[in-house]
């Protein structure tokens, strides 16, 4: 089946951006990483073996919810039924799979993120080590899984890390976001102990960014007549 329907045109050339963008700034090397996004009951992922720093939509694959090619030459990713989970069990629209430096130095040796930055709420708080299985099976899957609980994302012990989000450019603002959280934790580590955002001070900034509107930009109000 190649309808055009289930061609996903424009979000094989999106995933293919997204993958571009990420390799330019340094969380996708090689070959290593995977991103995906959901239209409906159709997914369009990377194949396994693209080069993602000049990855093509033609390199980007449509499988079903089920994980059967609908479109597209290539073997979609080893790491797709950690993206079909996710959609069917968080309802997501994106997700992005990194080897990201900072994020996997952090996964070879915590096993929690905490919430030391209020950015971090963002993600959900305190990011999840995930308990390491070999790459591409099931019981990766289940314990990347259960690690997003809650949360846009999640680090995958000795391997790398995972974001999802409703849509493809925030699930790679959350990727973006990860890695830089765990560069400051590293340089933050380096010099003592960061303290940890307490429940009430994460509540609070929950709270703060509601009413704000945190994270949009808001024009100014135009001045009025006589009021200058
Ligand atoms: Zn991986």
């Amino acid at each position: 089946m190649t309808d055009s329907s289930s061609a996903l045109g424009q979000e094989r050339a999106a995933v293919a951006d997204a993958c571009r963008r990420l390799a330019a700034e340094g969380l996708l090397i090689g070959t290593a990483g995977n991103v995906s996004v959901r239209a409906g009951d159709r997914v369009a992922v990377t194949a396994t073996g693209a080069v993602l720093a000049r990855i093509t939509a033609d390199e980007v694959t449509v499988v079903d919810l089920d994980g059967r090619v609908v479109a597209g030459t290539l073997r979609p990713t080893s790491e797709l039924e950690l993206h079909l989970g996710v959609y069917r069990r968080y309802g997501t629209g994106a997700v992005v799979h990194t080897h990201a430096p900072m994020a996997t130095a952090v996964a070879c040796v915590l096993d929690e993120l905490p919430c030391f930055h209020y950015q971090l709420l963002a993600l959900g708080g305190t990011v999840r080590v995930a308990p390491y299985a070999t790459f591409g099976t099931s019981e990766l899957a289940v314990s990347v899984l259960d690690a997003l609980d809650g949360r846009g994302a999640a680090l995958m012990a000795n391997h790398g890390a995972v974001t999802h989000a409703p849509t493809l450019d925030q699930a790679v603002e959350h990727a973006l976001l990860l890695e830089w959280a765990c560069g400051v934790y590293r340089h933050a580590t380096a010099m003592g102990r960061p303290r940890v955002l307490d429940e009430g001070q994460q509540r609070a900034v929950i709270e703060a960014a509601l009413a704000r509107d945190y994270g949009t930009t808001h024009p100014v109000p135009p001045v009025q007549e006589g009021n200058r």
